[in-house]
């Protein structure tokens, strides 16, 4: 495990799936990571459309996510 901060709140970021939402929405290459809050401040939608999506992804079979 490698440890992540969100780049806003400095949030300790643990959890795979907020790890792959990162990548998902804002590209595989990125070095800042947003915890679920701060990314959904960023995105301008709600934690819950996030959750919606991960869970979106994960039933597509999306490896960045369990
Ligand atoms: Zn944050």
């Amino acid at each position: 495990m490698t440890n992540k901060t969100c780049v806003m709140c400095g949030a300790p970021i643990t959890e795979k799936n907020v790890i792959g939402i990162n990548q998902k929405l804002l590209g595989r290459k990125i070095v800042n990571f947003y915890c679920m809050n701060c990314l959904a401040d960023y995105l301008e939608v709600s934690v819950e459309d996030l959750m919606e999506r991960i869970e979106e992804f994960k039933n597509g079979g999306c490896k960045l996510f369990e």
